[in-house]
């Protein structure tokens, strides 16, 4: 019997948008397991026992129930306080890693995937029961069996005999059966999200007459942007609301509600969402605040709203937001109480905070930057950014998304989307405040270098999220994005009219890494031409004061022609009144002209509003303006490195092979139980088994009890040794004179035996090595963040490693990809390489090793710290060699660190 698998318990959102909740099994089940047999229609009863039966018997219906999580698992899905599905396996024989798996669904709940959900669970916990291949039995007849089967992705191999088909697939994670699970996940959180975007009727409960009220304001905000819909307020001490009946509750509405948004007190809001449900309305936007953001008591309330609005099948957005907004021509949704709607464009925006969210509407309608979607998420009890950005995925109206992120939710699942998305669209983020830097473990030298912003920044980094720090350069970059082609490499064309500014971009450009590009002689010539004599036609291309329109359009256009420059950055200071007028109507003819991929923007260093000429009518490109030359620089560096991201390989995940994992997880299981439920640090022989299965190679060593062991250990190894001290205080051992190297010969063994153990107030013996000689110092380690999961470490410097600093740091799991850039981003990668007739080293063995030691972190989950100091990196061929290892573990009891996918989000325990 294993304990109750509470991580486990979680709502899931289905094909059709719906919510419910899946748990395992209890023993209590087993008289809601009898009507939920009845429930079953008699073909899914027929499919299920191959048999038509009336009703269970007592020893069905304990077995049904009596589940031990290990021989068998179940899970329920339960709709309404009814169990609606049930998904099960059982190992073939006692131990077997063949099970048995099966499910049942009611029949008024089939086809909405609960079937599909509740296998992805299945072989999710399956797969850490030591369980590798399900089995299951499927009647012929039975199409929606074998159709959940085939969408799960994984490699079925079917047999039949007598109508009876019998399926048999591993349940290791395939790339097929991970996609298909993206694939799923997607559709279901998008479903489920779009009542909120494009919903066919609204309530508003809390609706107002008082005008300043939020409620007023937002009922007028919601009438005034001529929503498609009907909307329904809702107040009980009014019967009329702006002309529109009211109604006392949701209830006493004579038509569908599709979304209802709750600006009532906070001691209401229970009743009313329980109303809502009770009516059959989708999805509620809470704005009402009195929730987790006033302390732990709002923290318990938000909870239980949670629950409540997820039994009814509901999904939330806020508590504590300040709404959302759909600009579609189709639906006109301004569901806020901001006193701006932002023009329609293609840009979607989600911000967690709500007064933030006011400022960023007034800032994008000033700016003309076009939303297509915004949503103040508030407290994001249920809907969070990793929901949204699901949605926006496939949404044709959205090319760019915005975020402001004050914290993560699940860190790990937005890293996943990210990367995933930020390969067709842009992701722009702010990220403000700080991360708890938690409880990381550092009593090791990778987690001393792991600050706590070191794993926002790679996350965004590796998932090729581009980060802003403040608002402003969100929108400065978003401009870019939204308007104009992502810039296809470094090389800029500058054209001003004043030699400063030029100078001011062009350093700007060149600090960021940007080029600015050495122009032909030809295409000077072509651009001198036009110019008059004192114009200096090197890039920056200076126009001198006198350069009007004429110019500007004839320099702008040869450049954007020439395939000389990736984009082309135009910087106007006013001379004359109507200048800017002049030179944005000028740029506006350039870009109506062309439709190339060079991306073009503007300066103008003056007060005078330029940006509706340069705003592009239908099907035409905007011209992103900017105030200052360095504000446009940075923006113009962000999108050009996006660009390059995008067309950078992603690379292929490292995995072990599976014989390995097994025998990783034999050593690490065996470990986990000597340790107990703390947990606690390998022992050498383990960290030695580990590294081995793992196909790192560990020097040949033997573990000395006594100097008369170290004798014997010399004798058999030979050669020159190295003797280093085994004991629980010695954290870092030649620190304490803990490590002989070059010991030769048993009685040099035996006496350096003697020297180690008399430094440490605990010696456990000590270990006699083989010693390598030769090559260079690294450390490979990995940390586990609290929010983000291992970060993994690769540093050159040996001991010096904390001093120097110079670490690169990848959120795991590394790609091929990823473990050869580590090696290249640490400024010391050239001594590896030969700097100044230093000895080269075997840098392929090197990635190699770094892609094993992200296998083994993906097979030992429980891994919580590991410190690989030094690894030896030889000479090319001679491969590398790990002297000195480090391993902690800890049993896993933090639900969430299989990182399920399909979840909408976990109901945090109460
Ligand atoms: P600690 O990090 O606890 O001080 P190490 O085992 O890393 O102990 O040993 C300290 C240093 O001794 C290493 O950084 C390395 O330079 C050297 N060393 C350790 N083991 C070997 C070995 N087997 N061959 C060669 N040099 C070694
Ligand atoms: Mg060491």
């Amino acid at each position: 019997m294993s304990a109750y698998p509470s991580e486990y318990e979680l709502d899931v959102v289905l094909r059709d948008g719906g919510v419910v909740h899946v748990r395992p099994m209890r023993s209590d089940d087993a008289a809601e397991a009898r009507t939920f047999f009845q429930r079953l229609g008699p073909e899914s009863r027929y499919f299920r026992f191959f048999a038509v039966k009336q009703d269970l018997t007592e020893a069905e219906v304990r077995h049904f129930a009596e589940i031990d999580y290990d021989e068998r698992m179940s899970l329920v899905a339960v709709d309404g306080g009814e169990i609606v599905g049930v998904g099960r396996y059982d190992r073939e024989s006692p131990g077997a890693d063949v099970a048995e798996v099966a499910f049942a669904v009611v029949d008024a709940h089939q086809g909405r995937g609960i079937g599909t959900r509740l296998l992805e669970l299945l072989t999710d916990h399956a797969r850490s029961n030591g369980v590798s291949q399900f089995r299951a039995y499927v009647l012929g007849e039975n199409r929606q069996m074998m159709r959940v089967f085939r969408n799960s992705g994984y490699e079925l191999t079917r047999t039949i005999d007598q109508g009876v088909f019998t399926v048999d697939f591993p349940v290791q994670v395939s790339s097929e059966s991970a996609e298909a699970q993206a694939v799923h996940e997607r559709r279901a959180i998008a479903a489920s999200l779009l009542p909120f975007f494009f919903p066919k009727s609204i309530a508003v409960i809390g609706a107002s007459t008082d005008p300043t009220s939020i409620g007023g304001r937002l009922f007028r905000n919601m009438m005034e942007a001529g929503f498609t819909g009907p909307i329904y307020p809702v107040n009980p001490g009014t019967k009329v609301v702006r002309s529109v009946k009211a109604y006392p509750t949701v209830l006493d509405i004579p038509d569908e509600v599709d979304v209802a948004y709750i600006v009532v007190p906070q001691r209401f809001v229970h009743e009313v969402v329980a109303q809502c449900g009770e009516k059959g309305v989708r999805g509620v936007v809470v704005i009402s605040a009195g929730f987790a953001e006033v302390g732990p008591e709002g923290a318990a309330r938000e909870a239980e709203l949670l629950r409540l609005v997820r039994s009814l099948g509901m999904r939330m957005v806020g508590p504590n937001c300040m709404g959302l907004i759909n600009t579609a021509e189709s639906v006109r949704l301004n569901g806020t109480f901001a006193p701006v709607y932002p023009p329609a464009g293609n840009v979607a925006m989600s911000s967690q905070s709500g007064a933030l969210g006011i400022a960023i509407l007034d800032y994008a309608t000033e700016h003309s930057i076009g939303i297509s979607q915004f949503v103040s998420v508030g407290n994001k009890a249920d809907v969070s950014a990793n929901d949204l950005l699901l949605a926006w995925e496939d949404d044709p109206a959205t090319d760019v998304i915005t975020l402001y992120v004050e914290s993560f939710g699940n860190p790990r699942k937005f890293s996943r989307i990210a990367r995933r998305i930020a390969r067709r669209k842009p992701i722009i983020a702010v990220k403000s405040g700080r991360t708890q830097a938690g409880s990381r473990a550092a009593s090791s030298h990778t987690g001393a270098l792991a600050s706590s912003d070191v794993a926002v920044a790679t996350l965004f980094r590796q998932a090729g999220v581009i980060r802003v720090d403040t608002m402003v350069e969100l929108f400065d970059t978003a401009s870019i994005l939204a308007n104009q082609p992502v810039p296809k490499g470094p090389r800029v064309g500058i054209v001003t009219n004043a030699g400063g500014p030029g100078i001011l971009a062009a350093d700007a450009l060149e600090a960021n890494g940007m080029v600015i590009a050495e122009l032909s002689t030809e295409l000077r010539d072509r651009i001198g031409a036009a110019l008059p004599e004192e114009a200096s036609t090197a890039n920056p291309i200076d126009m001198i004061a006198s350069g009007g329109p004429d110019h500007y359009q004839h320099v702008v256009t040869e450049l954007l022609a020439s395939g000389e420059v990736d984009a082309v950055m135009v910087i106007y200071v006013p001379t004359v009144p109507e200048g800017a007028e002049q030179i944005a109507a000028a740029l506006r003819r350039c870009q109506d002209g062309y439709d190339g991929d060079v991306t073009l923007i503007s300066v103008f260093m003056h007060f005078a509003r330029t940006e509706e000429l340069l705003t592009g009518g239908r099907g035409d490109r905007t011209i992103p303006s900017y105030s200052f030359p360095e504000s446009a620089a940075l923006a113009l560096t962000r999108s050009a490195g996006y660009g390059q991201w995008r067309k950078k390989d992603p690379g292929i995940e490292a995995r072990l092979e599976p014989e390995s994992t097994d025998e990783i997880r034999a050593v690490v299981d065996r470990a986990l139980e000597r340790l107990g439920p703390a947990g606690g640090w390998l022992e050498s022989s383990e960290v030695e088994a580990v590294l081995e299965a793992s196909g790192l190679r560990f020097p040949r060593s033997v573990v000395a009890p006594t100097a008369d062991a170290a004798r014997r250990a010399a004798e058999k190894l030979g050669g020159p040794l190295v003797v280093k001290v085994i004991s629980p205080s010695a954290l870092h051992k030649s620190d304490v004179g803990g490590v002989i190297l070059g010991v030769e010969g048993p009685d040099a063994a035996a006496e350096a035996f003697e020297s180690v153990t008399s430094v440490v107030p605990d010696p456990e013996g000590a270990l006699i090595q083989e010693f390598v000689s030769g090559g260079h110092e690294v450390l490979i380690g990995m940390t586990q963040d609290p929010n983000f999961g291992p970060l993994v470490a690769f540093g050159l410097g040996g001991v010096y490693v904390e001093l120097l600093k110079d670490v690169a740091f990848r959120i795991h799991p590394l790609t091929d990809v990823d473990a050869g850039e580590m090696i290249r981003e640490t400024k010391g990668h050239r001594l590896l390489e030969g700097y100044r007739n230093q000895p080269f080293g075997d840098v392929a063995a090197l990635e190699t090793a770094l892609l094993r030691v992200s296998g083994m972190i993906t097979s030992v989950p429980e891994l919580v710290e590991m410190d690989l100091n030094p690894v030896k990196v030889l000479e090319p061929g001679s491969g590398v060699v790990v002297v000195d290892a480090r391993m902690r573990i800890e049993p896993i009891t933090t639900p969430g660190v299989r990182d399920l996918p399909a979840v909408a989000s976990r109901i945090p325990a109460s």
